[in-house]
């Protein structure tokens, strides 16, 4: 076979082996070109829902097939983008009464921003300033990775990022700090944003905080008339245990972005969802005021329909049941390492389980990382540490033996660390 023209994602192509071939999905598992079966417990870069190619995604998606493909989403639209704006205000938190359709979650933040300090410059009073959490991941693209942590990911593109304000990490013990610091952002410097993680920071290291925090966050924005961005990329779709991680603070955002699980993981699709008050900002006869956004696949009919099959899912199938199941397996199985000298924190928010490794040399570089990731490969579970942070992030069909060898397997990899210490 010929050399592979592919260049992979967050792929260091000089050290990472032969890439195995994917020839098939279902549930849980992917199958590989020699047949051996790879149990999925990240549920491919968090977007599996329900499981692979769900029955009734894959019909949604080939039917639709039948009568639409791309439609120009600027000065026409259709009855898949109509009916999942309408089911998505209807699941959100009240309040959000506006979808704006994208195509990534890094293009559901981009437009989130842009709304964001849209609406401060066409109601007169322009602010540009935002607020981000220490450890945020957001995205790639240049304006993501200006409201991400700094780090190995971004550093060769610093002189593009703009400037924001960081309020510390809610560690432990430390949350006041965190609202101190958003308290003297938004009254000295008139923040446009803050822009969240809701409940867990995914890629900055599976970092948990609790709903509380969340709230008080909130508070604090609408104090001082600071827009609440939740992005909810990550952690929408039940991965913390409700549909939406805000419901647990029982708090509306002002924008809301959604992506990964919005198609039940099957295929590409965002939504920025946002207040009345956001969108009468751009609401004119005065064209300039227009919302100037746009990306060629905006609302794929075929994609809004796999979203619309998997919110149809979420009402005729046990999907909370599931997730509620699934929360309760991952605390019993983190429960096994609690006391474990050799993990540093062990920790669970709904269906995701973090087992931070005590290792001298942390972060997403750390030695061990690739070792592991070999590691977990070599028994057929697709396990991705973020440098000494193993996590599990499965989907909702794996069952409780499968999360058992998963167990079993990290208890093994806690010790590949103690000898390479
Ligand atoms: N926001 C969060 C919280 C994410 O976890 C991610 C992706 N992991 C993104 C945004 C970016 O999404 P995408 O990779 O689809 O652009």
């Amino acid at each position: 076979m010929s050399r592979s023209a592919v260049w992979h994602p967050f792929t260091q192509h000089a050290v990472e082996p032969a890439l195995p071939k994917v020839v098939r999905t279902e549930g849980a598992y992917l199958q590989r070109d020699d047949g051996r079966r790879i149990l999925d417990a990240i549920s491919s870069w968090w977007v599996v829902t329900h499981g692979h190619r769900h029955p009734a995604i894959v019909e949604a998606i080939r039917s639709t097939a039948e009568t639409l493909d791309q439609i120009i989403f600027a000065g026409l639209t259709h009855a898949p983008a109509e009916e999942l704006a309408s089911a998505l205000i209807g699941l959100a938190p009240k309040g959000l009464d506006w979808v704006f359709y994208s195509d990534s979650g890094s293009t559901s933040v981009e437009v989130a921003l842009k709304m964001a300090l849209g609406y401060f410059r066409n109601i007169g009073a322009p602010r540009s300033r935002i607020v981000v959490m220490e450890s945020s991941y957001h995205g790639d693209t240049i304006g993501t990775m200006s409201v991400g942590a700094r780090g190995v990911f971004n550093a060769a593109y610093e002189p593009l990022l703009f400037d924001v304000d960081t309020i510390p990490f809610p560690a432990n013990g430390r949350e006041q700090e965190t609202l101190d610091a958003f308290e003297a952002f938004s009254r000295d410097r008139k923040a446009a944003a803050l822009i969240v993680e809701p409940l867990v920071l995914g890629a900055g290291g599976m970092r948990m905080y609790s709903p509380s925090i969340l709230a008080e966050l909130k508070r604090i924005a609408e104090a001082s008339g600071t827009l609440f961005i939740a992005d909810e990329v990550m952690t929408g779709w039940g991965r913390t245990g409700t549909l939406f991680a805000c419901e647990q603070a029982g708090i509306a955002p002002d924008i809301l972005c959604t992506s990964k699980g919005l198609t039940g993981g099957a295929i590409p699709l965002a939504a920025t969802l946002a207040t009345n008050a956001i969108f009468l900002a751009f609401y004119s006869p005065d064209r300039s005021r227009t919302f100037f956004h746009s990306s060629s696949y905006t609302a794929n009919p075929i994609a809004c329909a796999a979203a619309l099959a998997n919110i149809a899912i979420w009402r005729d199938e046990p999907v909370i049941e599931r997730v509620t199941t699934l929360t309760q397996l991952q605390a019993e199985g983190a429960r096994r390492f609690a006391e474990d000298s050799r993990f540093a924190d062990v920790r669970v928010t709904g269906t995701i389980a973090a087992f931070e490794l005590a290792v001298a040399n942390s972060g997403y570089l750390a030695e061990i990382g690739p070792k592991l990731r070999a590691f977990f490969l070599e028994r057929d579970l697709l396990v991705r540490p973020l440098g000494n942070v193993i996590y599990l992030l499965p989907p909702y069909c794996v069952s409780a033996s499968e999360l058992g060898r998963l167990h079993d397997a990290i208890d093994q990899a806690a010790d590949l660390v103690g000898q390479a210490r």
